[in-house]
Formats: C-alpha cells, sequence, structure tokens
C-alpha cells in the first residue's frame, strides 16, 4: 500500500491518499484542543492510544455487526481505513449527565439520564458545532430519514454494545461523540474514532476521570489516564 498525498490535516489526525482510491491512510497526532481549538497543547503519546484503542473497538463493533471504515492497522499511529464522504453529523450519546448537557440543564455531573439521550450537532468549526434536530438534518439535506433513523439505531446499538464492554473493565462509559461517513455505493459506516478524546470514561470505583476532561479541565495525570485505558482495553 503505497501512502500518497496529504488529503486533510484535522486537530486530532492526518488523512492521506493511498494507490487505492477506495481506501486512506489516517494518521493520529499528539495534538490535542478543546473548546473549538481556543486551548491547544500536546498528550505525549495520545496518537498512538487513540490510534490502537479506535481499532480495538472499531473490531469489536464490526464483530457485533457495525460496520465501520476499519480496515488494518500500519503502525502505532496509522490506519488503513475506507475512504468515506463524511456525513456532517456529529452524534452524541449520553448516559449519565456531564458537560455540556449538566450546563444546559442544570444536572449535576454524574447524574443518570432516566433513558439514553441521542443528540446531534451540525460538523462546522466556523459555526462552533451548533447542536441540532432531526428536523435541522432533513432541511438541509445532511442524511435522509432511512439514513438518519440507521444512524440513531447503530448509535444505540454502539452504545449498549461498548456500555456493556466497558463495564467489565470498571469503566463507565459516560457519553461520546461518533461520526458516520459514506461508501461510494451508499453504505453508511462507523468513521473517524472511540477514544479518550471523543468518549468521557469514569472509573466505576472511584469515579475518577481516564478521558480528555482531564486536559479540558486541568486535572493533571492526563498521559495516565490515558495510558490507563489503553492497558484496561488492551492490556498493554
Ligand atoms: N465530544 C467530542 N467532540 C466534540 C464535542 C463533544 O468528541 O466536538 C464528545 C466529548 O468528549 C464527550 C461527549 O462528546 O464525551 C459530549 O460532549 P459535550 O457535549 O458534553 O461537550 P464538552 O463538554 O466536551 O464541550
Amino acid at each position: 500500500m503505497m501512502k500518497l498525498e496529504q488529503i486533510y490535516e484535522g486537530k486530532a489526525k492526518k488523512v492521506f491518499k493511498t494507490d487505492d482510491d477506495n481506501l486512506c491512510i489516517v494518521s493520529y497526532k499528539d495534538d490535542a484542543t478543546a473548546f473549538n481549538g481556543l486551548k491547544k497543547g500536546t498528550i505525549m503519546g495520545k496518537g498512538a492510544i487513540n490510534n490502537q484503542v479506535t481499532n480495538h473497538l472499531m473490531k469489536l463493533l464490526e464483530q457485533q455487526g457495525i460496520p465501520t471504515h476499519f480496515v488494518e492497522q500500519l503502525s502505532e499511529t496509522e490506519t488503513l481505513v475506507k475512504r468515506v464522504s463524511i456525513i456532517p453529523l456529529e452524534v452524541i450519546v449520553r448516559n449519565i449527565a456531564a458537560g455540556s448537557l449538566s450546563k444546559r440543564l442544570g444536572l449535576p455531573e454524574g447524574t443518570p439520564m432516566k433513558r439514553t439521550v441521542l443528540e446531534y450537532s451540525y460538523k462546522n468549526d466556523e459555526l462552533g458545532d451548533p447542536m441540532i434536530n432531526e428536523y435541522h438534518i432533513l432541511a438541509m439535506e445532511f442524511a435522509t430519514k432511512e439514513e438518519l433513523d440507521l444512524i440513531s439505531d447503530y448509535s444505540l446499538r454502539i452504545n449498549q454494545i461498548l456500555s456493556a464492554y466497558l463495564k467489565d473493565l470498571n469503566i463507565q462509559l459516560i457519553d461520546f461523540k461518533l461520526e458516520f461517513g459514506k461508501l461510494p455505493d451508499g453504505t453508511i459506516v462507523l468513521a473517524d474514532e472511540i477514544s479518550p478524546d471523543t468518549c468521557r470514561f469514569w472509573d466505576s470505583v472511584s469515579g475518577e476521570k481516564l478521558d480528555k476532561d482531564r486536559f479540558r479541565r486541568d486535572l493533571g495525570n492526563v498521559e495516565g489516564a490515558y495510558q490507563e485505558i489503553m492497558k484496561r482495553l488492551m492490556g498493554q
């Protein structure tokens, strides 16, 4: 597989073309940003951890019938994925109140939600990823009704699979963000990443935060938290 020119550079990853038009290479960086790019920093070893944690979880999801963009890990920080056009939605799944939901609804962080909450944001940095609902999505033609039903169905199934898997590792899945892409034939697959950058993970016993909130809120031992997640999931 030939790695060709860079197509895109985001906040945490770079994407490269390959000699196969249907495949790209994702390269994970140690760069960290928060608050829509206002806070910047480096988390040593994050790229390698997020790449390997994402691939581990994507493989688990594939085994459970969720289609993903994952093809093959190439190195500690690089993965071969199917080329997709990203649907410009961030799907947020919440089991326990935290972050922006706690602020918006005045719910103390840690309050269990009586049922799983799904939210959508329009993926647009200039607009600050505004929250939108199903009507906006259909009116803006980000997805059809059928596609959105499939995306929400996948998101809830992913929540069940990941929550159960993590529970056995003494990790509570508080909330997380998903992105989906479309293959050339229209098939919708899970894309992007599933990592401590995009999920809230709390230790089930101590309640300790093991995710990017340590960076966002200057809680210290950011690297240690990422390493702990990698260790619990993959034993390394
Ligand atoms: N999230 C993300 N990218 C975003 C916004 C949120 O990965 O651009 C994740 C975040 O890590 C958390 C969940 O989605 O696990 C819910 O985030 P929230 O809306 O509470 O926003 P935050 O408090 O992170 O600004």
